[in-house]
């Protein structure tokens, strides 16, 4: 046995080159291709440098994990699912003014975080040069996040069917029930969402919004910020 050896910072090559190889040389988050290697279980804490505890990441989505806004359960997860060709982007390219958002009946302006669980944002919105930018979430009954939507670029098992156009996206999960759909409706957008939150599902439809218990909304107004917050 030899004595044992400070644990060097330097990340081996080989490592190194299947980390990039297994996240495809982007940004196992949202795709952009200028990335750095983040430790899972962090260096400082003992974690290895290898293939399963490193995940490729760009500056953005980097900081964002060391700020604790992506999570490390999130990013397990997106390790082990993240493979070729499962990234596409969004096609809503419609430029409106302002978020006017209809649901079950109600009229919601300036609702950027829509839905919220647990202070965690399952849908949101921006509008960023004439684009709408959408952010969903997808857990499934037992609370794992199966599907995500950032800025439009999304991530999905085989199961989900995802079909968008210049101005609606639809995103169906059968098996589960997943429903996902929002459309541009003249001046303002139409959202269908129908998802599980804490295991119960809920159903945010046309005509009208299942409310479950756990509901609270935060203001119904159509001209104060308003969002759905479950808790
Ligand atoms: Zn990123
Ligand atoms: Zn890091």
């Amino acid at each position: 046995m030899t004595a044992k050896k400070k644990k060097s910072r330097y990340i081996p090559k080989k490592i190194s080159q299947a980390v990039n190889q297994k996240h495809h040389f982007e940004c196992a988050w949202c795709g952009v291709q200028l990335t750095e290697r983040h430790h899972i279980n962090e260096f400082s804490e003992g974690g290895e440098h290898s293939i399963e505890n490193l995940i490729l990441l760009c500056p953005i989505c980097h900081t964002k994990t060391h700020n604790g806004k992506i999570s490390k359960s999130e990013l397990v997860l997106r390790k082990s699912t993240h493979f070729k060709s499962d990234r596409i982007s969004a096609n809503f390219k419609t430029s409106i003014n302002q978020l006017r958002i209809k649901v079950g009946g109600i009229f919601y302006l300036n609702s950027p975080n829509f839905l919220t669980y647990k202070g965690e944002k399952v849908l949101c919105f921006e509008i960023k040069e004439g684009q709408l930018l959408i952010n969903l979430k997808f857990f499934n009954k037992k609370g794992h996040l199966i599907f995500w939507m950032s800025e439009n670029y999304y991530w999905y098992s085989s199961v989900f069917k995802i079909s968008s156009g210049l101005d609606f996206v639809e995103i169906l999960h059968n098996k589960e029930d997943f429903i996902f759909k929002i459309e541009r409706i003249d001046d303002y957008l139409k959202i269908r969402i129908k998802t599980y939150l804490g295991g119960k599902i809920y159903d945010f439809n046309e005509e009208m919004t299942k409310l479950g218990d756990r509901f609270r909304i935060q203001a119904r107004s159509i001209s104060a910020p308003s969002v759905y917050v479950i808790s």
